[in-house]
């Protein structure tokens, strides 16, 4: 028997499979989907078994060493799933099954040491009956890395690479009385063994981990003389999950109703459909979800819902677990690797039928997914940003092709590129266009903050926003304040007239490099030298517009110095329950004003906030990529959404620098579809997505003339492969310095394919196993239809 693998070798061919032979001991335990060890060149690596087969061509063969799991862990389908990713992601084969599986179950290879044949010591022998690492022999025998090495050479001892799991599932001891005994088995004097009988008889068992000392030692005694049974029964660390009762039954609106209905028809002709539900902030979208997952799983299916980041898990698995109690699982990257595992678990073993969770959740190991739910589906966090470089609806898609299941994505703002789908029929579009509850929208003030300065206000806050804050205060009402921080502070702005330098043919924000001395389009490579004035109203205050929450905190807290101010950020989330913290004590009402970023944006629910301020909305409109405008509009209605979500009515204050661009414009009105429309031509005139598809190459190294000089290659082949293979409707920009040229002593370089060839590009970017044709130390990464183009 054969059996095809993926080996785990970052150097190898991307999406070649090698013949091992099966040895006959394993032969029963080994199908596609096990992980093995097998021998590979000289090292012994990780492996997936793909498929089994009853003979090979290949002569030779070398047998798999060793198989790491009691079970396989993945099925047919996420087998099929990992090679189509391997292909569509350019990456290789166990690249994509490693990303499907929980970190828990990654494994390190350690270097351990065994006996040789030539080692004739009983000491060392019977220590080396297990493996033992380098400095626990070190340790046993004061031996020194010249011994050793000896040793190693004169065959005494074998060093061998080790697999093992970096956390285990987690176990506790069950003690419960053997059937059939009484207490004339134990005798008369034993008081500890005759308390614990009766402990035992009561509650049929105990966990012995929880016993006092003395009865753990009675127990141990009963044990031993057979009275008592000692078993390991596994638990499952459940996280922390934050509980708020919900109101109870609601009857649907009948825009609800109709959107559930038309989705529950597929779910019940095991249509494989794809739905886009497009609805308001506070619409009710959620509570279709609920009703739509209880269908699906009356009818046997398992469920996947996704929310875009950690910080909205909570509000979504609280809803899912008052509904459906035990019968969820959650899976985060802000759970443990142990809390993560068994959650896996449990989704693989059949104990749950939900999972609610982040990104990877889309990889959960059920065996029939029937409905896949994305909320929030314009987030860019659903796209991976290492390899495989995945998009997260791309592979719902494909997991729903090979289950017969229905994909249903949901936002307020849904993306530019999924709106234009329901117009060519890819996904059918569903609206909610009123909100559920008789909360208005709260109005949005857009300040103009070129003229706050010329009326010579120089503070970050313009007298509207100021007032407002003052009033919420006073009325001891809450306040949010946003600053997007994605921004980058190497955009050269007018703070006089609001000015930004744009290339003229991209229309993108140049950005600043060498200290200012040159700007660049990093897409086409459009150059500027240091501009001295504002081309436009001729000022001489250029500046770089950066500021952080930090600062911000310092200026609120100084204008406001009886506040109570708390501030959410990566900065300040780096603990696991930091976020819930921050969260509780600004529900509790220990906090005045709450400043953050992105984070805040999303999916919380104050009723007591009725100050909504947006710093300086340009520094999203600033980012030098072609979905700037997109991503401020969103953000935007995102962020005011906070506000007024209670009894009181609240306001969202927008300060810019640019209150005429159409993407403040309109979402200032919350006209989502007048924006789509302005968008979708703008995209259209430039030829970026949805009417082209963009392939990015990033090519990385410490040598900044490397670099360069490599970039130039990767430009040129793919030139010279577009030539040979005569590839139509593509064009190949750059290369060009990356907007983040230096990161951590890296450079950057970035090449830019666009192409309406997507198919054959990837089939000759996989042939030529592209990422890999360059010289040592020089990384080139590559990112299919990528979310950002900086
Ligand atoms: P979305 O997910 O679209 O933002 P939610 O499902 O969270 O909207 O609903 C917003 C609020 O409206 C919630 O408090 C919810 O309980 C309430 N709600 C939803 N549907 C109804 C309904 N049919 N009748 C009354 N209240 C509703
Ligand atoms: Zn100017
Ligand atoms: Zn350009």
């Amino acid at each position: 028997m054969i059996a095809e693998v993926a080996v785990d070798c970052p150097m190898k061919k991307l999406n070649k499979v090698f013949h091992y032979l099966i040895p006959p001991h394993l032969k029963q335990f080994i199908s596609p989907g096990s992980r093995v060890i097998v021998p590979f060149g000289r090292q012994r690596v990780l492996g997936y078994v793909l498929d089994i087969k009853e003979h090979s061509d290949i002569t030779q063969l070398k047998y798999i060493h060793d198989i790491l799991d009691g079970q396989p862990l993945l099925d047919e389908n996420m087998i099929k799933l990992g090679k189509w990713m391997a292909h569509r992601y350019i990456t290789s084969l166990a690249c994509c099954f490693n990303a499907m599986l929980p970190s828990a179950l990654k494994t390190n290879a350690v270097e351990k040491y065994t006996v040789g044949d030539n080692c004739y010591d009983e000491k060392l022998k019977t220590f080396l009956s297990t493996p033992k690492a380098l400095g626990e022999l070190i340790k046993a025998f004061g031996l020194s890395s010249q011994d050793i090495s000896l040793y190693i050479k004169r065959g005494v001892l074998v060093k061998q690479k080790h697999y093992e799991h970096k956390s285990s599932q987690k176990y506790i001891d069950i003690l419960q009385l053997t059937k059939g005994v009484t207490k004339e088995d134990i005798s008369k004097r034993a008081y500890r063994q005759h308390q614990l009988f009766e402990v035992l008889k009561n509650q049929k068992e105990v966990v012995f981990q929880k016993l006092p000392v003395e009865l753990k030692r009675a127990a141990n005694s009963l044990v031993e003389k057979g009275v008592v049974l000692k078993k390991q029964k596994q638990v499952f660390r459940e996280p922390n999950n934050i509980n708020i009762q919900e109101k109870c039954v609601i009857s649907l609106t009948s825009y609800q109703k109709q959107v559930f209905e038309t989705v529950s028809e597929s779910l019940s002709n095991l249509k494989r459909d794809s739905f886009l539900l497009w609805g308001v902030t506070g619409s009710g979208k959620t509570e279709i979800y609920l009703r739509l997952a209880e269908k699906a799983i009356s009818q046997n299916n398992d469920v996947i819902v996704l929310v875009p980041e950690i910080a909205l898990t909570p509000l979504m698995v609280n809803r899912f677990k008052n509904k459906f109690n035990d019968n969820v699982a959650v899976l985060h990257s802000g759970l443990s690797q142990g809390e993560k595992l068994d959650q896996w678990q449990k989704i693989k073993e059949g104990k749950v039928k939900i999972v609610v969770g982040a990104r990877s959740a889309v990889f959960a190991p059920f065996k029939n997914v029937g409905l896949i739910i994305i909320d929030e589906e314009h987030e860019n966090t659903y796209k991976q940003e290492e390899n495989p470089k995945y998009h997260t609806i791309e592979i719902a898609q494909k997991r729903l092709e090979l289950s017969q299941g229905v994909l249903l994505l949901g936002s307020a703002t849904p993306s530019i590129e999924s709106l234009y789908r329901t117009e060519h029929g890819e996904y059918k579009l569903l609206n909610l266009p009123k909100r559920a509850t008789a909360n208005e929208m709260p109005l949005i003030d857009v300040v103009d903050m070129k003229s706050e300065l010329e009326n010579g206000n120089r503070s970050i806050f313009s007298k509207k926003l100021f007032k407002s804050i003052k009033k919420s205060l006073d009325n001891n009402e809450q306040v949010v304040l946003f600053l997007n921080r994605r921004g980058f502070s190497t955009t050269t702005l007018c703070r006089k007239c609001g000015f930004t330098f744009k290339c003229p043919s991209c229309d993108l924000t140049l950005t600043s490099h060498d200290n200012g001395n040159f700007l660049i389009c990093h897409y086409c490579h459009y150059q500027l030298s240091k501009p001295n004035s504002c081309p436009s109203c001729k000022s001489i205050h250029l500046s770089f517009n950066g500021i952080g929450t930090e600062k911000l905190q310092k200026e609120v807290q100084k204008v406001f110095p009886k506040s109570k101010i708390l501030r959410m950020d990566v900065d300040t989330m780096s603990s696991k329950d930091s976020y819930n913290k921050v969260y509780q004590q600004f529900a509790d009402k220990q906090g005045d004003i709450l400043i953050g970023t992105q984070m805040i944006a999303k999916g919380f629910d104050f009723p007591d906030v009725t100050t909504v301020g947006i710093i300086i909305a340009d520094m999203g409109l600033n980012i030098p990529d072609f979905r700037s405008a997109e991503k401020t509009f969103q953000l935007v209605t995102q962020v005011a959404g906070r506000a007024g979500r209670g009894d009181k009515a609240g306001v969202v204050i927008l300060q810019t620098y640019s209150p005429e661009h159409y993407s403040i414009e309109h979402s200032s009105k919350y006209q989502y579809k007048q924006f789509y429309l302005k968008e979708i031509k703008i995209r259209e005139a430039l030829n970026y997505p949805p009417f082209v598809k963009i392939i990015k190459f990033d090519i990385v190294a410490n040598q900044e003339e490397r670099v360069k000089k490599e970039a130039i290659e990767v430009a040129e082949m793919l030139k010279e492969l577009q030539k040979k293979h005569q590839i139509q409707k593509s064009e190949i920009l750059g290369p060009v310095m990356s907007a983040r040229y230096k990161l951590r002593n890296n450079y950057r370089w970035q090449v830019m394919l666009k192409t309406n060839n997507m198919k054959q590009w990837l089939d000759i970017l996989n042939k030529y196993n592209f990422p890999h044709k360059f010289s040592k130390g020089i990384r080139v990464s590559i990112d299919v239809e990528p979310t950002t183009t900086t």
